[in-house]
């Protein structure tokens, strides 16, 4: 699991990283009050669990409580690649001298960690790499020896990082082993004006084999989606999408083929939903309102293969779901498998407007694609 920037945050202080001092606002009167309590000048930055924010214009400088909520309520709501903003931290603002890059990540091919540090902070690593491959240290950490004030060090002269960044080299080797962490990384890393070396942004990703040892981490807002989560409640396999089509079906393989037969109609899946097998009545009126109810989704595709789950069944849900919301938007759904005959029947004599049946995957697809153009 992916943490968002101020969770990491507050584990990276908790290991003795210095960071800038913060607080996480969910609305505008709140970032104000923040900023007010922050001394006024302030760095308001989006919350979502996706990078290149600044690019997207999620992170802004603000002078003052005013400029910090005018800015926030932009910053709010606002799509970044897909996730929406639901949460801005409001942050002092550093002087940034330099910027510096510093990750961990697991080798998996090796069985072992690799520190991967750089003097070209502040840039997407991976272009960095690609450009200039020379100015990004790769250093393999064996899991058993670990980051030793030696090897912390070591890691800094390679990376081109200053010899006082050391201590938090060691310092976020902790973060990663402790926190049952899969990655970590620090970018920008920076040294600011006045000599100090702070962490200006943080990625963790956490091990979810680990669940089970970290509940808090994980009970603490999971989600970055207030869908994913309502899904997630419902026990549904759901994933946000950033395109128009609501797509629901019953097992994994059949919904991602049903993505890209959306993808090979011309159009983009707002949304990957697994009903599983076996689903009931129940179970897709529940998809199916969560999906109706993403302001994204313009049509939506149900495609269920009957199997052990009985395409009577989700026509039951589908009709027990336009009963209990109001359907606005265009449905195409394409049964087949066991009870199909029965589930069409069932849906045809309900004879909604707004549902549209089709025999083939595709052609429901395509049906779908043209309705969310
Ligand atoms: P990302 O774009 O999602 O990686 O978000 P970051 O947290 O890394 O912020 C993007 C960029 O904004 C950083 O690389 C910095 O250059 C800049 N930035 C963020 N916070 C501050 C700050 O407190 N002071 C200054 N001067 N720049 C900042
Ligand atoms: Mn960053």
């Amino acid at each position: 699991m992916d943490l968002f920037e101020h969770q990491a945050r507050q584990l990276f202080e908790h290991y003795g990283v210095l960071v800038p001092r913060a607080e996480v606002a969910d609305s505008a009167p709140e970032a104000r009050a923040a900023a007010e309590r922050l001394g006024g000048r302030v760095v308001v930055k989006a919350q979502v669990r996706a990078g290149g924010r600044g690019k997207a214009g999620g992170v802004r400088l603000a002078a003052d409580p005013v400029a910090a909520y005018l800015t926030a309520r932009q910053i709010l709501g606002m799509d970044i690649k897909g996730h929406t903003v639901h949460r801005v931290m409001v942050a002092e603002p550093v002087e940034i001298e330099r910027e510096f890059y510093l990750g961990y990540a697991l080798d998996r091919a090796a069985g072992r960690f690799l520190a991967i540090a750089s003097a070209e902070g502040g840039m997407e690593i991976e272009e960095v790499a690609a450009r200039r491959p020379e100015a990004v240290a790769r250093i393999p950490v064996d899991p058993d020896e670990g980051v030793t004030d030696a090897k912390a060090a070591e890691i800094a002269a390679a990376g081109g990082l200053p010899a006082e960044a050391a201590p938090t080299v060691r310092r976020l080797w902790r973060v990663l082993t402790e926190q049952d962490a899969l990655l970590v990384e620090v970018n920008p890393l920076v040294r600011t004006r006045d000599g100090a070396i702070v962490a200006l942004d943080g990625k963790v990703t956490l091990d979810d084999n680990a669940r089970f040892r970290r509940p808090r981490a994980y009970a603490a807002d999971t989600a970055d989606d207030p869908r994913e989560a309502e899904a997630a409640a419902k026990g549904l396999n759901y994933v946000k999408l950033d395109g128009h089509v609501g797509v629901i079906g019953n097992g994994a393989g059949l919904v991602m083929s049903t993505l890209d037969v959306v993808a090979s109609r011309g159009a983009r899946p707002a949304d990957f939903l697994d009903i599983g097998g076996g689903a009931s009545a129940e179970v897709m009126a529940g998809g199916l309102a969560l999906v109706l109810g993403d302001p994204d989704v313009r049509s939506v595709l149900v495609n269920v293969f009957g199997g052990i789950t009985a395409c009577d069944a989700v026509a039951e849900g589908i009709v027990r779901a336009l009963d209990t919301v109001t359907l606005t938007k265009p449905l195409v759904v394409r049964l087949d498998g066991n009870s199909a005959a029965r589930g069409r029947a069932i849906l045809a004599a309900r004879a909604h407007r707004l549902v549209h049946q089709a025999d083939t995957m595709d052609g429901a697809a395509a049906r779908a694609a043209h309705l969310a153009a």
